[in-house]
């Protein structure tokens, strides 16, 4: 069956995340593996406007979603998700963000679509860091808790990234522990 067909009966004909009910259309919700009804949210073109600029989003028009944001569907659950982040900080959003449910499979998408250039994890030069690279420490850190003190020097091998593009995670003197990007060179 046609995948719009299926969103309008799915929604009552409404925007998933705002109801409007005029101008409504198929948004598919990256990243996923195969088009299907589950991957997307019947939007109106307000909405798609703003999820496809962020940057200028406006948190009023998102008001009715910390309502549908209570959806049963995970793709609207994942588009809750990345508008509250986008509306970001300091407004009610946080609150939202804080009540919506995601199991970690619908985390992980949530995510994933939230990558974008400036939030990159990059190194002391701006050279951006990826999993599995070695980096080198560019200053003494007072590692908390751990008791120990990683020298300048100290190569860290096979990193991960982690939720705070600021950060990333190694192995030195055998703990894994969190180290700031921004004291780091790309090996
Ligand atoms: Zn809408």
């Amino acid at each position: 069956m046609d995948i719009l067909k299926v969103l309008m009966e799915r929604s009552g004909s409404e925007c998933e995340l705002c109801s409007a009910a005029d101008e409504l259309l198929t948004y598919d919700v990256q990243p996923n593996d195969a088009p299907s009804s589950d991957h997307c949210v019947l939007v109106c073109k307000v909405c798609l406007n703003h999820i496809d600029n962020p940057s200028t989003i406006d948190a009023d028009h998102f008001q009715p979603l910390g309502t549908n944001m209570w959806s049963e569907i995970g793709a609207v659950k994942v588009m809750a998700y990345r508008i509250f982040k986008f509306i970001g900080p300091s407004s009610w959003a946080v609150s939202q963000l804080d009540q919506l449910y995601l199991d970690d499979q619908e985390k992980a998408w949530a995510e994933a679509g939230l990558t974008t250039g400036e939030e990159e994890t990059k190194d002391s030069n701006g050279t951006p860091l990826k999993p599995g690279d070695s980096v080198t420490l560019i200053k003494d850190l007072v590692v908390k808790g751990a008791g120990f003190k990683a020298k300048r020097g100290t190569m860290v091998k096979n990193i991960s990234l982690t939720d705070n593009p600021k950060h990333i995670e190694g192995r030195v003197n055998g703990t894994r522990i969190v180290l700031v990007a921004a004291y780091l060179k790309k090996s």
